[in-house]
């Protein structure tokens, strides 16, 4: 009974409340107010550990002391002009010099850092050559990575951003093979773009999705998501790439041995990755136990966005939001 009523609340949740949260990651008068609040900056340092890159660096110290890897994205998407887009390549040149002096070399082909980017951030969206201008900044980006020893993975924004971001990456990697990108296994088409990836060597981070999708593209509940990404991932496995396995999810991650298994994988031809601040336990305990994990560290002063969708993944992020918000008043 209790657990019946736990399952419909999910339902409540994942139907009502995530489409309005996800909403309001999209308005600029929301996140310009939840910015100034100290309050929202002392919950956001959960997810984010802060806005610059020293910041970024005391958490990437203690993730590799720790024996986990990185992916460090610098924060901001949507960007609407092209001097903005020029201020994030920049902000990725210093950080990946940055990281260049910490002169790490990978224990096998992994490499121990990595950059993750978006390329809205990047200028994908402008109103004139917009595709070209993110490919050029993202060309700048992976030349620089290879330079210091570290890799570059592309995030998946929303679906309508797919076919132009693939497009892109397909074309870079021509030049960097290295390069990785994301998919999300609750869109109905990933599972054909797993296979043509994982046909031509990529390595993919596939994760579920974080973005309000309509039906028409997406599954929708969170069973027919999770049995679309164990698919995927399947199609990850068999294929010639690096399976990166971006999920919280104990179903999830309890699947992982077998499929390793059965399609002769070893410990150096996958890797678990999860977010800064999501399940630390865990973790820990997947590294402890011998196998690549990657921490995602976001930093920068553009967390709204990232910070809501957050929010919108659990509904015990938004009690506990709320209930500091309401103890702030008292
Ligand atoms: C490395 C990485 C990169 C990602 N990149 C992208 C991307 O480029 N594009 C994109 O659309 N999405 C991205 N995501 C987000 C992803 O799509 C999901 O929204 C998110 O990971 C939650 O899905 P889940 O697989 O963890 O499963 P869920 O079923 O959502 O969660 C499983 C369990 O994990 C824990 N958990 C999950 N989320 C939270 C949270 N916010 N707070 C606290 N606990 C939580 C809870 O214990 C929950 O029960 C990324 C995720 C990871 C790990």
């Amino acid at each position: 009974m209790e657990s019946a009523l736990r399952t419909s609340a999910h339902r409540v949740f994942q139907r009502v409340a995530r489409p309005a949260i996800l909403a309001a990651s999209r308005s600029d008068g929301l996140r310009r107010t939840a910015e100034r609040l100290p309050i929202t900056r002392d919950v956001v340092h959960r997810f984010v550990p802060g806005e610059s890159i020293d910041d970024v660096l005391k958490s990437v110290a203690q993730l590799r002391d720790s024996g986990r890897m990185v992916s460090i994205d610098y924060l901001g998407e949507d960007t609407t002009a092209v001097e903005d887009a020029d201020t994030t390549v920049q902000a990725y040149l210093g950080l990946l010099d940055t990281l260049g002096t910490r002169h790490e070399t990978p224990s096998t082909s992994v490499r121990p850092l990595e950059v993750s980017l978006k390329l809205s951030a990047l200028g994908q969206a402008l109103p004139r050559d917009g595709e070209k201008i993110a490919r050029d900044n993202a060309h700048t980006i992976c030349e620089r990575a290879q330079n210091v020893g570290a890799w570059v993975t592309v995030d998946a924004e929303d679906h309508t951003t797919t076919d132009s971001t693939l497009s892109i990456v397909r074309d870079l990697r021509a030049e960097f093979p290295w390069l990785g990108t994301v998919l999300q296994a609750y869109l109905k088409r990933t599972l054909g773009d797993c296979e043509e990836f994982a046909a031509s060597g990529a390595r993919i981070r596939l994760c579920k999705g974080a973005y309000d999708e309509p039906a028409s593209v997406a599954y929708r509940d969170h069973e027919d998501v999770t049995d679309s990404y164990l698919r995927c991932l399947q199609a990850l496995m068999a294929g010639s790439g690096y399976p990166m396995v971006a999920s919280h999810d104990p179903q999830i991650i309890d699947a992982v041995p077998a499929m390793v298994r059965d399609n002769n994988r070893g410990v150096d031809d996958f890797e678990y990755q999860m977010l800064f601040g999501i399940r630390d336990a865990e973790q820990r305990r997947l590294a402890d136990a011998g196998n690549h994990v990657r921490i995602y560290v976001p930093f920068g002063t553009q967390w709204y966005g990232y910070f809501v969708r957050r929010i919108a993944e659990r509904p015990a992020n938004l009690t506990f939001f709320l209930r500091a918000l309401a103890e702030r008043r008292h």
